[in-house]
């Protein structure tokens, strides 16, 4: 398949490439950063490795020219709004709607924002899908809180798209690029949706972590199960864990969990589908994985299993040097970065751990980006 703005956008780099061979060079950059430590596993590739972004975000601005609104993707590392209104990569419905959000503003006469002249109101559309459950979010990101015909436009856009579940209005007066602020007016629904995974419900805010690929994140998610292999006894350490995914499916099959997380409503989000999913067994305490790991090594705490999941730059020594210390009998480590991987993975195999499987699986088809999932076992 072809793409018109590929090359600009630079968001699938590789979308020429046929899918094999994608997945045949990622297999090869494993090979070289991790085959020192053990045997890399074929890579899990998509079978539909098409419009898998359960995610999709677009910017927006203003066209003096022709005298209407403009939505778009940011060009890869240079700031610069590529117009496009359809992508390989990203949700079919998610694209239409917010084709949908920049025709309305035309007719209602509303305009992104501008920074530069400070005018206008809307930077970026957010719009989030439960894979699952078919739920959908949109979350208009706008830079002053005042919403000119606001009643008419959600009604307007919901009859456009009758599936919409929750439509959120995110007031952020800050100018970097596709943030959101924690000022959330929900203008419809729930203001937040829910997917299920691996045959648990969780919940979604506009800005919690959920992986954008549910269908390969489900396998992965799998594996990183099949590795830890527990029986019920276990006492668990879920350590970066988003909204409490890899713990909460641990859970079923462990003693005791502990999640920690360092995005306060990534945390809210987790004791909640803690809640919806009736699991006791487990805690989720805010803050430094690094920190918090430390203090718990200082105070001899012990775990079985540590999965960890840190995001692309990887742990730090502080928090690999207390894992060491706390010794659990296996670490699960699931890495959006092999650089990084191989790089904690050098640090806790210089004492008592080895690498017992390492398995990458493809979660970002057509980009350079791969998912790996390692077991370490500690070795006496
Ligand atoms: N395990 C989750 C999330 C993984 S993404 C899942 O599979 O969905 C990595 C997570 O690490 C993010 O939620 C991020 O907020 C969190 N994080 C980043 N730095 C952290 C730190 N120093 N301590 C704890 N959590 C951190």
């Amino acid at each position: 398949m072809e793409c018109k703005v590929n090359k600009k956008c630079g968001g699938c780099q590789n979308i020429s490439i046929p899918y094999s061979e994608q997945l045949k060079h990622k297999q090869e950059r494993l090979e070289n950063l991790l085959t020192d430590f053990c045997k890399v596993e074929k890579i899990i590739g998509m079978e539909n490795p098409y419009r898998y972004r359960n995610k999709v975000q677009s910017a927006f601005f203003f066209d003096y020219n022709h005298k209407k609104n403009v939505s778009g993707v940011y060009q890869s590392g240079s700031g610069k709004i590529i117009k496009t209104d359809s992508c390989l990569l990203e949700n079919e419905k998610a694209d239409k709607i917010i084709n949908s959000v920049r025709k309305l503003l035309d007719s209602f006469k509303l305009r992104a924002y501008d920074t530069k002249k400070d005018v206008g109101f809307l930077r970026h559309v957010l719009v989030r899908t439960g894979f699952n459950t078919g739920e959908i979010m949109v979350v208009l990101v706008t830079a002053k809180p005042a919403f000119q015909s606001k009643n008419n436009f959600v009604k307007a856009l919901l009859k456009d798209h009758p599936g919409i579940t929750t439509i959120i209005q995110n007031v952020n007066p800050n100018g970097i690029p596709l943030t959101l602020s924690q000022r959330n007016n929900t203008l419809y629904g729930r203001g937040y949706i829910e997917d299920t995974l691996c045959g648990m419900k969780f919940r979604i805010s506009p800005d919690s972590f959920y992986q954008v690929n549910p269908v390969q994140c489900e396998k992965l998610y799998d594996k990183a199960m099949e590795f830890a292999n527990l029986t019920g006894n276990e006492t668990v350490f879920d350590s970066y864990c988003g909204t409490g995914t890899i713990g909460l499916i641990a859970s079923k099959k462990a003693k005791q969990v502990l999640g920690v997380e360092l995005n306060k409503s990534a945390v809210k989000d987790a004791i909640s589908n803690a809640k919806e999913n009736g699991a006791e067994n487990i805690y989720f305490l805010c803050g430094d994985a690094g920190e918090i790991i430390e203090d718990m090594a200082n105070e001899n705490e012990k775990f079985d299993v540590v999965f960890m999941d840190p995001p692309r730059a990887g742990s730090s020594v502080k928090f690999l040097n207390s894992l060491i210390k706390i010794k659990p009998e296996k670490i699960v480590y699931v890495s959006c970065n092999p650089e990084t991987l191989a790089r904690d993975l050098a640090i806790l195999t210089k004492k008592h751990y080895r690498v017992k499987k390492i398995q990458g699986v493809d979660m970002f088809p057509h980009t350079k980006h791969i998912e790996t999932v390692c077991l370490l076992e500690w070795e006496k």
